[in-house]
């Protein structure tokens, strides 16, 4: 009986397959490309369960999308399941009572929702039932699921078409239009599969800060749309026919998690060859905003130096290909990334010291490696990616363009080096025109001490209260974590672990347990109390020396730990010839070091090296005998600068 069960379904399935009338293409069409596209879904090695096949009709007039899309998803694991789910993104702009809605408020010009003309499932009229995972709130309808009137078992497959229209909002969050230009960036803008893994779907809603989560699935997308348009796309071009006044563009794009593009007649576009490492040629592609033709030298420097690092201490880029779009400002997408596809914002003035569009360019090509090769859940677990996108950024910038010089903006527009203490609407009243180099880790560690007291990096990001949690759980925090690790380690010993989780688990679905696994066992290293304390604990760390006494000979230095994080370190004594080191693993809550010297000892500080960074006074780690009243305010005065620097770079990357 279960041997028909399992043959029947099969029967129907490669029946309807044959027997698919589309609306568009003759069935024999149809029916190669299923077949063709059934010879790569299912393969076992390459482990992809899903196929899309997707028409879209682009009517720039009405801002209209008009879609088929037709998917087949093969059940590859051991567990049957009576449901599909799906993600329905787009509909997170359809009220101001969804959830990203409550929280961002859309304008009139700023909503849409999927309409949907038809839904099957092989064949079958269905239904989508919408409900939310997480968060309860009927007026979000950014998940549904269809109930199947029979199980997908094991190896079974099942077809689902879909005929919807959706209108091209107007720019607010990663997806729509630039008012007053003729550019749209499409993406989170087709119905789109959950995850199924161990016998339970995984689609989460879309949530006010976080991002995505989807499986490697095969595209092929051909998108018809006026001949003056130019398209950029995830995946490859395949090739592009005109026929009466509409271009069709055909992309292919293999093992992928999501599937994004854009359009414009205005693109100004270069195309250049990266001789990668590994003997192949990276097709780089820059769809520039006609008025930034100017800084073109500099972007294509910005790709190039990052494969090549990548290339050099993580691995091979994933991919043969790479577009890079330069979203205008009214588009509001900032810096957010897709495979094969990213986007940027160019400051009209930006010299070079500041380092952009450079630190977005570079962090969203970090992101072909960390989010779309190594693929993490980025609702649940939003520091596994950004954390390293963030820290591997920095090691770039630095590597390449040293230490970036700070800067306030003129009127949110020019740049000016120096310090804004105090500004009226934007006009800077109170300030210093001096060129401060300071470090990368400075934003990061400044958001950081905005909030260093809400949870830890292994928190649920969704759930995460606020912005600024989200920002400083998601980036600053795993950043500067990794940077600790880095100063604890050695530069080369972090990136040859980074580089080691990169090869593991290329092209495969992550959790955070994977990162910790390699960081585990690389070495044999204990790294217990890091990943206990840094990783997996909230604590805040704070050492301090609190006071030398001298008895005779024996000068005791008094040392307290007064938060609850533990960090080992080392405490240098000053003497007036030399210093000594001595090793502590900072565990008790204080301890008195007492130490025999000849010499005169002037000062000590705990942690010299500034290992742990996460440290958050460091003006109480070094103390000294006679006191110095000028070091103490150089130190105040930098932290105001870091705390006025705050969140300005991080608000704009995804
Ligand atoms: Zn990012």
């Amino acid at each position: 009986m279960k041997r028909f069960l399992f043959i029947i379904p099969l029967f129907l399935l490669s029946l309807l397959l044959y027997t698919i009338e589309p609306s568009r293409n003759s069935s024999q069409t149809i029916k190669n490309d299923f077949e063709s596209q059934n010879s790569y879904v299912g393969n076992k090695n390459r482990n992809i369960s899903t196929g899309y096949k997707i028409y879209v009709d682009f009517n720039p007039d009405k801002k209209l999308l008009t879609v088929e899309e037709k998917i087949i998803w093969k059940n590859l694991t051991e567990y049957s399941t009576d449901e599909i789910q799906f993600h329905l993104y787009a509909n997170a702009f359809s009220n101001n009572e969804t959830e990203l809605g409550k929280k961002f408020g859309f304008d009139e010009s700023e909503r849409t929702k999927i309409l949907i003309h038809s839904l099957a499932v092989n064949g079958i009229v269905s239904q989508f039932e919408y409900f939310q995972p997480e968060v309860y709130n009927p007026h979000d309808s950014t998940v549904a699921r269809i109930n199947l009137d029979k199980p997908v078992l094991p190896g079974d497959s099942v077809l689902i078409d879909i005929e919807y229209e959706l209108i091209i909002p107007r720019g607010r969050l990663r997806f729509g239009y630039a008012a007053g230009r003729e550019f749209y960036f499409i993406a989170q803008w087709f119905p789109k599969l959950g995850v199924f893994k161990d016998g339970h779907w995984i689609c989460s809603q879309y949530h006010p800060y976080t991002e995505f989560y989807s499986d490697f699935a095969n595209y092929d997308v051909i998108i018809n749309l006026p001949t003056d348009y130019i398209v950029g796309s995830t995946g490859q071009l395949i090739n592009v026919v005109i026929s009466d006044s509409i271009k069709s563009w055909t992309y292919s794009a293999k093992n992928v998690i999501d599937f994004a593009w854009t359009a414009s007649p205005e693109f100004y576009v270069q195309t250049k060859k990266y001789k990668s490492n590994f003997g192949k040629d990276i097709e780089v592609n820059f769809l520039i905003q006609p008025e930034n033709k100017n800084l073109i030298d500099r972007k294509f420097k910005a790709a190039f130096n990052t494969v090549e690092y990548l290339e050099k201490y993580i691995g091979e880029f994933p991919y043969s290909q790479i577009t890079l779009v330069d979203a205008p400002r009214t588009a509001n997408i900032g810096g957010m990334e897709y495979p094969t596809i990213i986007t940027y914002f160019t400051p009209l003035f930006s010299p070079i010291e500041t380092q952009r569009p450079e630190s977005t360019i570079i962090h969203e090509i970090v992101h072909q490696y960390f989010y779309a090769a190594v693929s993490s859940n980025e609702v649940y677990e939003a520091w596994l990616d950004e954390g390293l996108a963030t820290y591997l950024e920095a090691k770039i910038l630095s590597e390449y363009y040293g230490n970036p010089i700070l800067y306030f903006r003129f009127i949110d527009y020019y740049p000016i080096y120096g310090i804004s203490f105090l500004s009226f609407r934007e006009i800077p009243l109170i300030y210093s025109l001096k060129a401060f180099e300071f470090e990368h880790s400075s934003y990061a560690l400044s958001s950081y001490y905005l909030n260093n007291e809400i949870g830890s990096i292994r928190d649920t990001s969704y759930a995460l209260p606020n912005r600024l949690s989200y920002l400083v759980n998601a980036y600053s925090k795993p950043y500067l974590i990794v940077q600790v690790l880095e100063n604890y380690l050695g530069k080369d010993e972090i990136l040859e672990i980074i580089s080691e989780y990169y090869n593991k688990y290329k092209f495969s679905l992550v959790t955070a347990d994977d990162f910790l696994n390699v960081l585990k066992n690389y070495e044999n290293l204990d790294l217990e109390w890091f990943i206990a304390n840094f990783i997996n604990g909230s604590k805040k760390f704070d050492y301090k020396i609190s006071s030398i006494a001298k008895e005779e000979s024996t000068y005791k230095i008094f040392v307290e730990r007064l938060e609850g994080g533990i960090a080992p370190t080392e405490i240098a004594v000053y003497s007036e010839v030399d210093t000594t080191y001595i090793e502590w693993d900072g565990t008790d809550r204080w301890k008195i070091f007492n130490i025999e010297s000849e010499h005169k000892i002037i000062a000590a500080e705990v942690d010299p090296f500034r290992k742990n960074i996460l440290d958050i006074n460091y003006a109480n780690n070094s103390y000294t005998v006679e006191p110095k009243y000028w070091a103490s305010l150089s130190i105040a005065i930098r932290w105001f600068f870091w705390v006025q620097n705050s969140l300005l770079i991080f608000g704009s990357v995804g």
